[in-house]
């Protein structure tokens, strides 16, 4: 990846090369993010990636959301609209919660 690379083209390929799913902060980590901060602005950029995939691949290649998950309950956040790290669990309350991961299906 060369310096004129941007962030989101660096995600954008590290998603469609890796064989495990990532969280934001993963993401963040190996773009050389601070994964503390950077991961709202993970999550801004994978909205757009949604858009460039379908732009450049069509149908071929889908950017999907492992739900977040309650560590307590085990509740999962399958209606989320967009991607995000619920701050806390509709169920029981509990704030441990095991934040979305993505991954690129490419056919
Ligand atoms: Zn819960």
């Amino acid at each position: 990846m060369g310096p004129n690379v941007t962030i989101r083209e660096k995600i954008m390929r590290i998603l469609l090369e890796s064989k495990s799913a990532l969280s934001a902060r993963e993401l963040a980590e190996i773009v050389g993010l601070d994964p503390a901060t950077a991961e709202k602005q993970i999550y801004e950029h994978l909205k757009h990636i949604t858009k460039t995939l379908r732009r450049k691949y069509g149908r071929r290649a889908v950017l999907y959301m492992i739900p977040p998950r309650c560590k307590n309950c085990g509740y999962e956040f399958r209606d989320l609209s967009e991607p995000r790290r619920p701050s806390r669990c509709p169920k029981c309350r509990s704030q441990r919660i095991e934040p979305p991961r993505f991954y690129v299906s490419i056919e």
